[in-house]
C-alpha cells in the first residue's frame, strides 16, 4: 500500500491549486469557495480524498476506468514499456511492436469488417480525425460536396473545436464560436423529456426520421456522414427507443452517408457487449474509442474504420494528418494489457450476464423514490430523472438545482453520482460487486431523500 500521507496538507494544496490551475468543466468561484476536493488514490471502486475519506466512485472516473483501480498489471506494462522504448512515433512508414499488437487486437475484437485503427491521444482528438476522414474519403470517392456532417443535439463528443462542433451542447457552442462550418444538429431521441404524448416507440421513428429530412433539406449530395453515441452519455444516459437505430442505419444506408458510432463510452464492455453498436445491432463506418479503451490509465483514442473505407483512404496517397503522440507506445501497451483482463477475466460477458441485470434490478428499485420519475440502464451505465411530478413527467422550474443539491448529498455521503440537469447518472467500473452495489443504491436513496428535502426546504421543489 502506497502511504497515506505523502502530500501536503488539503489546505495548503487548495490554496496553490487555486492560484495556478484552471479547471476543465469547473466553476472557480464555486470552487474556491469550497476547496477543490483533493483525491490521493484508489482502489478497486473506492477513491480515497487528502483526508482519507473513502469515496464510492459510481462514475469510473469519468466513465472510463472499466477495470477498476489498483490493477497492478498496467503499472508493470507501462514500466517495462517505459524503458524498452518510452516514445517513438509512427509518422513516416514507421511502426513499434504495441501499436503492432494493439491495432491487430482491436481489429479483432471490433465486430465485422471493421479492422484498421488510426490513433488519438483522446476521445476528441479521434472525432476530430473522423472529420478528417469523412471529408478525406468523400473527396477522394469525387464528391467533395459531401462534407457536413449531421450530428444531435445534447450529444457529447469532445472538447476541441472539431469534436465540441459535433457536439450538441449549447452551453459549449455559446463559448468561442461553435459549431465550425459544415455541421448540423438534429433533435436527441429522449423520450422521457421531448416525447410528449407519443409512445416510445413512436417518439423513435419521429425523431429518426429527422436524419431524412435533415439529407432532404441541405442535398444528399453534400452531407457526409451522421455522427452518435449509441447511448448518449454526458448528455443524460439517453436511452434511445427500440425503433431509433433500426431507421438511423437504414436511412444512412440507403442516402449514403457514413455512419459513425461514437463508443468512447459504450465501448469495451460498458453496455454488456464489447461495443454498444453491438448491443444496438449497429454497422457504423467509424467507431471512435478512448476512455475504456486503456480503462483510464493512459491517455488514449482512436478511429476504428470499416476496411473497404479506409481502403479508400489507403490507395489516396499521404493522409495529412497525425498526433505527435498517435500510437503512444506505452499507451498502446496498456490498452492492450487492459484489454487482455478485460478478456481473460471475462468481464464484458458478466456485464451482460450477471453484473449489468443486478445493477439494473437495484437501480430500478430507485424509481419508487419520490422524486424519481424514471430509473433506466442500459449494461452499467444509468439515470434518474428527477421530477417534481413524475406522472406529468414535469420538469423542475429551475432546471439543474435539485440536481446539483442531490449530488452535494451524494458527495457528503460517500458516493460520486453526477448530476446532469436534474438527471442522476452512474456508471461504476465493470468489476464493481453485488455487495458494492447494494452500497452504492443504499447510497443514492438517502442522497435522493436528502436531496429532495433540501430542495423542499429552499423551495426548489417546484414544476
Ligand atoms: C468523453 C467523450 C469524448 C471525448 O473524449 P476525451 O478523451 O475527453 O477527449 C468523446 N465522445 C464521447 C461519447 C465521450 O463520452
Amino acid at each position: 500500500m502506497a502511504p497515506k500521507d505523502n502530500h501536503p496538507p488539503t489546505t495548503e494544496m487548495q490554496a496553490l491549486d487555486a492560484a495556478h490551475h484552471i479547471h476543465p468543466f469547473s466553476d472557480t468561484a464555486q470552487m474556491r469557495a469550497k476547496g477543490a476536493r483533493v483525491i490521493t488514490q484508489a482502489d478497486g471502486c473506492w477513491l480515497t480524498d487528502s483526508e482519507g475519506k473513502r469515496i464510492l466512485d459510481g462514475m469510473a472516473g469519468l466513465w472510463c476506468v472499466n477495470i477498476g483501480y489498483g490493477r497492478h498489471e498496467l503499472a508493470e506494462v507501462a514500466a517495462r514499456q517505459m524503458q524498452q522504448l518510452p516514445f517513438y512515433n509512427t509518422f513516416f512508414m514507421t511502426t513499434h511492436p504495441p501499436a503492432v499488437a494493439l491495432s491487430a487486437k482491436l481489429a479483432q475484437i471490433a465486430p465485422g469488417d471493421k479492422n484498421r485503427v488510426f490513433y488519438a491521444g483522446s476521445g476528441s482528438e479521434a472525432n476530430d480525425t473522423n472529420i478528417r476522414l469523412v471529408r478525406h474519403y468523400w473527396a477522394l470517392m469525387g464528391k467533395p460536396n459531401k462534407r457536413t456532417i449531421i450530428a444531435r443535439k445534447n450529444g457529447y463528443h469532445g472538447s476541441t473545436m472539431g469534436a465540441a462542433s459535433l457536439g450538441g451542447m449549447a452551453g459549449m457552442h455559446a463559448q468561442g464560436g461553435m459549431p465550425i462550418p459544415d455541421i448540423v444538429h438534429i433533435d436527441q431521441p429522449h423520450w422521457w423529456a421531448e416525447g410528449g404524448d407519443h409512445s416510445p416507440e413512436e417518439f423513435g421513428r419521429i425523431r429518426a426520421a429527422q436524419l431524412d429530412q435533415m439529407i432532404d433539406q441541405l442535398g444528399q449530395d453534400n452531407v457526409g456522414a451522421f455522427i452518435a453515441e449509441p447511448v448518449q452519455g454526458a448528455g443524460g444516459v439517453i436511452v434511445p427507443p427500440e425503433t431509433y437505430w433500426p431507421e438511423i442505419s437504414r436511412i444512412c444506408r440507403e442516402r449514403d452517408i457514413l455512419l459513425i458510432a461514437d463508443e468512447v463510452i459504450c465501448g469495451f464492455g460498458r453496455t454488456g457487449n464489447w461495443f454498444g453498436s453491438q448491443t444496438y445491432d449497429i454497422d457504423p463506418d467509424i467507431m471512435t474509442i478512448a476512455k475504456g479503451l486503456s480503462s483510464g490509465y493512459q491517455p488514449i483514442g482512436g478511429s476504428i474504420i470499416r476496411e473497404s473505407v479506409a481502403q479508400v483512404i489507403e490507395d489516396g496517397g499521404e493522409f495529412n494528418h497525425g498526433y505527435t503522440y498517435s500510437s503512444h507506445p506505452v499507451a498502446a501497451a496498456v490498452a492492450l494489457e487492459n484489454i487482455r483482463i478485460l478478456e481473460e477475466e471475462g468481464i464484458v460477458d458478466r456485464v451482460r450476464d450477471h453484473t449489468g441485470p443486478y445493477l439494473k434490478k437495484k437501480w430500478s428499485s430507485l424509481a419508487d423514490h419520490p422524486m424519481v420519475g424514471e430509473a433506466r440502464m442500459v449494461g452499467m451505465m444509468g439515470a434518474l430523472e428527477l421530477t417534481p411530478d413524475a406522472p406529468a413527467r414535469a420538469a423542475f422550474a429551475n432546471e439543474g438545482t435539485v440536481g446539483l443539491m442531490t449530488r452535494d448529498r451524494c458527495f457528503a455521503n460517500g458516493l460520486v453520482m453526477r448530476h446532469v440537469g436534474d438527471k442522476m447518472i452512474i456508471s461504476p467500473p465493470l468489476t464493481i460487486a453485488d455487495s458494492e452495489i447494494d452500497t452504492l443504491v443504499e447510497l443514492a436513496w438517502k442522497s435522493l431523500d436528502e436531496g429532495m428535502a433540501t430542495a423542499k426546504a429552499e423551495g426548489a421543489f417546484t414544476a
